[in-house]
């Protein structure tokens, strides 16, 4: 008897970590666990020296594709463009829904070319990617905003900041 209420205990404390860190629609982990670990994976890199990047994505042209094939076809977006960048993650990749078509992907112990060539191939994945939808094929493209902690840079936020001035000028430069 103890021992199943045991793992009765443990069943609903995993199901409980995954409504409170996960994102519901695309499963992937949400805004509030990603500063959690975002911060804590910053620190140990700056203890230990190591290099640390950050990939920002944000959809192109989302609320067109909402405005002309309706809401549930933008959450099938969503979800599929997830699924299709989970398969390119490494075991330590931390990669999260921040925002509602906003993401992002922290790779520790990565250089600053190497997650430009990990970027390259998720923008190019997306790119190429047809979503079936109702009678429809869809398509994306996401626009990605590079940092890593380069000397100079103390805190995560500084690394958000820069990320997201960098996927901005991507916006500019004309998208995906
Ligand atoms: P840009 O290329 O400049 O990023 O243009 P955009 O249209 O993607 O930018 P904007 O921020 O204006 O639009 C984002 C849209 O994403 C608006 C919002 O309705 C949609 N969106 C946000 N969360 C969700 C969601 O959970 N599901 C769906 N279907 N749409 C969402
Ligand atoms: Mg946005
Ligand atoms: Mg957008």
């Amino acid at each position: 008897e103890k021992k199943e209420s045991e793992t009765a205990l443990k069943l609903m404390s995993d199901k409980l970590k995954e409504i409170v860190d996960k994102d519901y629609l695309t499963g992937l982990y949400n805004r509030r666990y990603f500063y959690k670990k975002a911060n804590s994976e910053f620190n140990r890199s700056k203890r230990t020296k190591q290099h640390f990047s950050l990939l920002m994505f944000d959809l192109d042209k989302f609320k067109m594709l909402n405005d002309s094939y309706g809401h549930a076809a933008g959450d099938a977006v969503l979800q599929e463009f997830s699924n299709n960048i989970r398969p390119l993650l490494r075991q330590y990749d931390i990669f999260a829904r921040i925002g509602g078509e906003e993401f992002a992907l922290l790779l520790p112990a990565t250089k600053k070319h190497e997650a430009y060539i990990i970027s390259e191939r998720m923008r190019e994945v997306i790119s190429r990617l047809v979503i079936p939808f109702e009678n429809n094929s869809l398509k994306v493209t996401t626009s990605i905003g590079l940092a890593d902690n380069y000397e100079g840079i103390t805190e995560f936020e500084q690394m958000m900041r820069l990320a997201d001035k960098n996927l901005y000028q991507a916006k500019l430069n004309g998208r995906n």
